[in-house]
């Protein structure tokens, strides 16, 4: 024991959220991914949690003096939230440090997905371009697309102006109109699908979201059509996605978030007209470090002043 407050933290979080708050905190390091297992005596003295990924109502009912829940991450859907409400504890995210590069990831992986980058390096590295020459065309191009957005969020926003100057038509779909854009907007995810031929996905993991991408939405966008998700894999129904892409009633999909990751179905795995990533859309060392700092200035800031730089809505907290 130090006298510093403990912080309980993931132990493969960025290492730069454990060089940092060491300096001021004790740490108390628990593995991530299994039963939560924490001494009763650590776990009485945990005030605040630095964590990543799944965070449910077994942790926080095992801290009975945690304060603050500071989750490394914009989407926050394995936070249980209202666990931790209930208790008045508050939870944060680390929202906007990493709109730049989720945005630049997206506009990656449509360009991979309807070049089809991965098969043709393939073909380069095997020696097939050299045995049996050119390259076999890909039949997708992002000429003349309509792109649909669902979700024009801070990151959804930052991809619709880089599609800008692809001269592809955009339009989107979220619950409410945004102010200050012309894109169209739609009413519906169906009605969104069946007026594009490119969808990206964008929103966060909620009960609304869950499985909301089906089979429907997937054959408005059409033989020709790309679905993109850098949101969340819980968004899209996994069994009607492969269906679609054996099917060809889809030409292709670009994947970086599984519904259970990081498990990845065989059916994605063997299907060809997939480009498959696994959670990197803000996988660079800046962003992650900048993700990290917001993790721990939101403890600092809790325990020094009361106060928090990024809480989330369902938890309110004073800023
Ligand atoms: P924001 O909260 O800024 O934007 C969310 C957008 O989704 C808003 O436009 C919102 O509009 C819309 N939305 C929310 N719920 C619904 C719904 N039920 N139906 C239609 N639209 C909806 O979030 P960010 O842009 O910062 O991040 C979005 C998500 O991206 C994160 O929550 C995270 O899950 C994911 N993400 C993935 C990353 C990766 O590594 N692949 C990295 C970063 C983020 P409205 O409220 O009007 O409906």
């Amino acid at each position: 024991m130090t006298g510093k407050t403990a912080v309980l933290v993931y132990d493969t979080i960025h290492g730069r959220v454990l060089t940092r708050l060491e300096e001021k905190f004790e740490l108390i390091l628990v593995r991530r991914g299994v039963p939560p297992s924490i001494s009763p005596e650590d776990a009485e003295r945990v005030k605040g949690a630095a964590i990543f990924g799944a965070f449910g109502a077994d942790w926080i009912d095992l801290l009975p003096n945690l304060e603050i829940i500071a989750h490394f991450g914009v989407g926050y859907d394995g936070v249980d939230c209202a666990a931790a409400a209930r208790r008045g504890i508050i939870v944060t995210n680390t929202p906007d440090v990493l709109n730049d590069e989720v945005a630049d990831s997206a506009v990656a992986l449509l360009l991979n997905t309807i070049h089809q980058i991965p098969r043709v390096e393939r073909w380069l590295r095997s020696g097939d371009w050299a045995e049996k020459g050119s390259c076999p065309l890909s039949p997708m191009s992002m000429k003349g697309r309509t792109v649909g957005l669902y979700g024009l969020g801070r990151i959804g926003i930052e991809i619709a102006r880089r599609l800008e100057p692809f001269k592809v038509k955009i339009a989107y779909h979220t619950r409410s109109k945004r102010e200050g854009v012309d894109y169209a907007h739609y009413p519906t995810l169906l009605a969104l699908a069946e007026a594009v031929d490119t969808l990206i996905c964008i929103v966060p993991g909620t009960p609304e979201t869950h499985k909301a991408i089906n089979a429907e939405v997937l054959k408005a966008l059409g033989p020709n059509g790309v679905f993109i998700n850098v949101g969340r894999g819980t968004s899209v129904d996994e069994d009607a996605l492969i269906e679609a892409l054996n099917a060809k009633t889809l030409a292709a999909a670009g994947l970086d978030v599984f519904y259970d990751e990081p498990k990845v179905p065989q059916g994605l795995l063997d299907a060809e007209n997939a480009v498959l990533w696994p959670h990197i859309a803000s996988a660079t060392v800046p962003t992650r470090d900048a993700m990290g700092d917001l993790v721990v200035d939101n403890i600092i800031r809790w325990f020094a002043e009361g106060k928090t730089l990024t809480p989330v809505p369902e938890t309110p907290a004073p800023v």
